[in-house]
């Protein structure tokens, strides 16, 4: 007799786009009809190629990773970076679609912003990370746009916004150091005038990721500027020159990262590399914020993606799996499970994609000075929420999946590992939540803004569950008030606190953001899923303030430390 043991049937993906309830429901409640009818089949087919023919490359093409060659066979230098399948069709694709474009073309307005980004939502998790890219590229041109610096425009926002693969470039954002990424003023690069209008950099940049852009915007302090970001100035520079030979920079090496291990990202010798400066010859810190705004909205929509990604898994998985006679999906303990994570899911969505459409208001010019301070506000508020619950969500899914989510070859490892940089790059959780409070103490208005739209919620809510979920946020949002009037002028416990205000603010947000999609599910599609996911999210911890003390803090941060703890 042959033994013929049991196979596991694998998760599978349908069509991302037409399985995605959360996505299309907010389509139809946010966009015109007719808008949404013109873009919806390019939607649909970026949802099939995401659950189809790009998850099984993905999958295909998991051992590969970008390579470095930094000589050629005759001793020359050439630093010449070589990246995945997965990459190269990403590039194309990105074009194609216009992941970037489609936010510039000017044929929907304020609309235009939530079309791209749902484009963006659905292309990245199955193209490990060309979002990172993607999304510099789009700060970059949002950047220049800003500056008025014309010939810079002229030159690179064309490529930048191009649908055509051939033409279509993509930008680096050069700003971390050894010395700091988050204190980014003790930047050590310099930039020396070389001719009127180009100036040459010297330094070493520590963290730049898609080392295969065309351009990248950087910081430099021009000789003789004072210390501190102040002192630092905007910079754009080309990578390479019209014979494809690197300017004056090389690549000492490819980091050797947890995750997002497609991503290109090197640690670069600025050697003289000409760069121009795209405004003043100072405030680089200040002057590169709307590429941070930016990338940091695609760090916050990546972060809802790679959750629905494992959410999808997780719950194909829940009806193939069988387990004490029944399958996954009918155990009282894993619907639990499931249901925790799919409701944290759709609170990144409906956060992520508020951001975006304030952003989408503001590129329109459609959006009151409240909003636009809110929208100033969100950004860290939103990026840095996200960011944990996707490596909390991710976690769980894996764990969802028993042994194999742990199993490389299921490429479910994958997703763990790509959301662990979501709370990371673009600012750390601590360090965007300290720039929240920066925020509300130079303009207390985005604060306001955010009160106003919770209360706008609970104005306009009528289920009696989701009117007690809307009571909620606004509670929560009283209390976080409240907290920072009590606090602001002890220094260190404002900082201690920020983190956890700032999660509070973004839970609560995110709260009312469910319950206002509920409301509109109740009455226009008679569905009751997302009443389920703002009430479930209301049962989580919104409110994260608590008293602490700092000397018990001080002493379990420092725990080492020999000293007995006096009573
Ligand atoms: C895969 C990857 C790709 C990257 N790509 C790029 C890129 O393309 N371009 C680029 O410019 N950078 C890039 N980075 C760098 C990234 O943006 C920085 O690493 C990040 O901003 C953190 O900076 P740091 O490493 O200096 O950490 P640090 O600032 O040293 O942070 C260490 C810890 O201290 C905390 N901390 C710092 N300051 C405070 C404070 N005041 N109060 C309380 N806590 C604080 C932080 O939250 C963190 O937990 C990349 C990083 C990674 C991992």
């Amino acid at each position: 007799m042959k033994f013929k043991p049991f196979n596991q049937p694998a998760p599978q993906l349908g069509n991302q786009y037409d399985d995605d309830r959360v996505l299309r429901s907010y389509l139809k409640r946010t966009l015109p009809p007719d808008m949404l009818a013109e873009v919806e089949p390019s939607l649909r087919e970026m949802g099939e190629l995401a659950g189809g023919e790009l998850y099984a490359l993905q999958l295909a093409d998991r051992l590969n990773v970008p390579t470095l060659t930094q000589w050629d066979p005759w001793g020359e230098r050439i630093d010449r970076i070589d990246v995945t399948a997965v990459w190269q069709r990403a590039e194309r694709l990105a074009a194609e679609f216009g992941v970037v474009a489609a936010a510039y073309e000017g044929d929907y307005g304020r609309y235009a912003r939530p079309f791209q980004f749902s484009t963006a939502y659905l292309f990245n998790p199955s193209t490990d990370i060309y979002t990172c890219p993607l999304a510099m590229t789009d700060g970059a041109a949002r950047t220049l746009l800003l500056s008025g610096n014309r010939p810079l425009i002229e030159r690179a926002v064309p490529h930048l916004t191009s649908r055509d693969p051939a033409t279509f470039w993509t930008s680096g954002q050069w700003m971390t150091e050894a010395t700091g990424g988050s204190d980014v003023g003790t930047s050590e690069t310099i930039a020396c005038r070389d001719t009127n209008d180009a100036w040459r950099l010297f330094g070493r940049k520590w963290f730049t990721s898609a080392t295969t852009s065309q351009i990248a915007l950087t910081l430099a302090r021009p000789e003789g500027n004072s210390p501190g970001g102040r002192g630092l100035a905007l910079y754009y520079l080309e990578l390479r020159d019209e014979n494809g030979r690197l300017n004056d920079l090389t690549v000492n090496r490819l980091k050797d990262k947890l995750g997002t291990r497609k991503v290109p990202t090197a640690e670069l010798m600025l050697e003289g590399t000409p760069a121009y400066p795209v405004m003043e010859l100072a405030n680089g810190v200040r002057n590169i914020v709307p590429m941070l705004h930016l990338t940091r909205t695609w760090n916050s929509v990546m972060a809802a993606s790679l959750m629905r990604r494992g959410m999808a898994l997780a719950r194909d998985y829940a009806r193939r799996r069988e387990a004490f006679g029944a399958l996954l999906s009918d155990k009282p303990l894993h619907i639990d499970t499931l249901a925790r994570l799919q409701a944290e899911t759709e609170a990144a969505f409906h956060l992520s994609f508020f951001l975006v459409e304030l952003i989408g208001r503001d590129e329109a010019g459609d959006i009151t000075p409240e909003d636009a301070d809110l929208l100033r506000l969100l950004t860290s508020i939103a990026k840095l929420t996200t960011g944990r619950q996707a490596v909390d969500v991710a976690s769980e899914v894996l764990e969802a999946h028993g042994g194999a989510g742990y199993i490389e070859d299921t490429g479910l490892p994958l997703l763990l590992r790509d959301s662990q940089v979501l709370s990371i790059w673009e600012g750390t959780t601590n360090v965007l939540s300290l720039d929240a409070l920066r925020a509300i103490a130079s303009d207390p208005g985005g604060l306001i803004a955010l009160n106003r739209k919770v209360l706008g919620v609970v104005a306009d809510t009528r289920d009696p569950a989701l009117v007690e979920q809307a009571r909620l946020a606004a509670e929560v949002i009283h209390l976080a008030i409240h907290w920072l009037q009590e606090v602001k002028d002890d220094r260190a416990a404002t900082e201690a606190g920020a983190r956890r205000f700032a999660q509070t603010l973004g839970r609560a947000l995110s709260l009312a953001l469910l319950v206002e999609q509920a409301q509109w599910s109740l009455d226009n599609e008679g569905d009751g899923r997302p009443r389920a996911a703002a009430r479930r999210f209301g049962r989580s911890a919104i409110n994260l303030l608590a008293d602490t003390d700092m000397d018990d803090d001080r002493a379990l941060a420092n725990d080492e430390s020999l000293a007995v703890m006096a009573m």
